[in-house]
């Protein structure tokens, strides 16, 4: 069985480099199921995507802290200097009636890998909100060794946002393609009966949901509006549009970059992905450089906006996704986001997840395992 836990950034470190391998808990409810040669994977605080697998050695059973501090090694319990241990530095974690009444333990581990899979983007969008369609994509990341799978619908399946795509319609192409049937054909209600079901299910991979939000500057109070009531894992802002034009069309062409000048498209491109960022309202930021998957770019260096977006990603604490879509659903040649890019989010620490963007079953966790190295600097 897979266990999650979070850790602080400390101890997190210490399991990382071989330090300490016995954790220690309060016996609680969730810690009463563990077992030995069970998976605990530890997600660090300050990046839930930063994470050690682990395989429980052993269980040491105790009434509280004292006796355990009294009986189990301390230099491997995440002491450096056991001389200033006290088993009262525990209560800064738990209270003496929680210790009281679950009694403690120390879980050895052993470390497995650190090689977290996620796929962090995908869509139920041309099938039905079902429990039966979900487990076709938990199949899928299955068999594709993934640890977990976020699920996100763009916010135009919901009829709650159709007044934010108004601004589309003064186009005929773009009315025309909001009236397809997959377009505001559920309601929130639904996705949360969804969610509530597929939540109450054994899967063993973390399964997550959310939704991309289409976020313009001049839809950001209508969206806030919407938002401040909606309650899932996670919401991701997403550029689909510039100037009231989606960019990633067939017709967008006609629309779009045979009208407009490419450095301006650019510039309204990134100026409304730093709108989105400090819209507050978003706690991931889709596909950063989608602009390009026509393969036009600007006559200007990216390198300014793209430090600027990084900084705004960071002031919001957002995570950036490296979106494998563009190269195997338009055939750009970049496996995710320009090493430019990359090279850059990484120099200012911006924190990054993987996406595929799949919207079917078959194409969750494309190229997965080739972002995630490369997020990690190993090609
Ligand atoms: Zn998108
Ligand atoms: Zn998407």
């Amino acid at each position: 069985m897979r266990f999650d836990m979070n850790l602080g950034e400390t101890a997190f470190l210490l399991i990382k480099e071989g330090r300490k391998d016995i954790e220690l808990r309060v016996n609680d409810h969730k810690r009463q199921k563990i077992q030995v040669s069970d998976l605990i994977f530890f997600h660090s605080l300050e990046n839930e995507y930063d994470v050690i697998k682990c395989q429980v050695k052993a269980i040491h059973h105790f009434n509280d802290f004292k006796q355990l501090y009294e009986n189990l090694p301390l230099d491997r319990c995440g002491y450096e200097d056991i001389a200033s241990a006290s088993y009262k530095d525990m209560y800064e974690y738990y209270s003496e009636e929680q210790i009281r009444e679950y009694g403690v333990i120390g879980i050895e581990i052993e470390k497995t890998d650190d090689l977290y899979l996620v796929d962090g983007h995908m869509h139920l969008e041309y099938g039905p909100l079902s429990v039966e369609y979900v487990k076709e994509f938990a199949d899928e990341a299955i068999r594709k060794g993934l640890d977990e799978i976020d699920i996100l619908d763009h916010t135009h399946r919901f009829k709650e946002f159709e007044g934010c795509y108004q601004h589309l319609k003064q186009y005929d192409q773009q009315a025309e393609w909001l009236k397809q049937p997959t377009k505001f054909c559920n309601t929130l209600d639904d996705y949360y009966e969804l969610i509530e079901k597929v939540k109450k299910m054994d899967f063993p991979i973390k399964i997550k949901f959310g939704l991309e939000v289409c976020y313009t500057s001049n839809t950001e109070d209508l969206l806030k509006k919407i938002l401040k009531d909606v309650k899932l894992d996670f919401l991701t802002g997403a550029i689909h549009s510039v100037n009231s034009i989606l960019y990633d069309m067939s017709f967008s062409k006609d629309l779009l970059w045979d009208r407009y000048d490419k450095n301006d498209i650019y510039k309204m491109y990134y100026d409304e992905a730093l709108s989105c960022a400090r819209s507050s309202l978003f706690d991931r930021f889709a596909h950063p450089d989608q602009i390009k998957m026509f393969n036009i770019y600007p006559d200007y260096d990216l390198t300014e906006t793209f430090n600027n977006l990084s900084q705004e990603l960071n002031n919001q604490n957002m995570y950036a996704e490296n979106n494998t879509g563009c190269h195997y659903r338009y055939g750009h040649e970049d496996i995710g986001i320009s090493d430019q890019l990359l090279k850059i989010f990484k120099n200012n620490n911006v924190k990054l997840i993987c996406a595929s963007d799949a919207h079917k079953p078959a194409h969750v966790g494309s190229f997965i395992l080739e972002a995630t190295k490369r997020n990690r600097g190993i090609f």
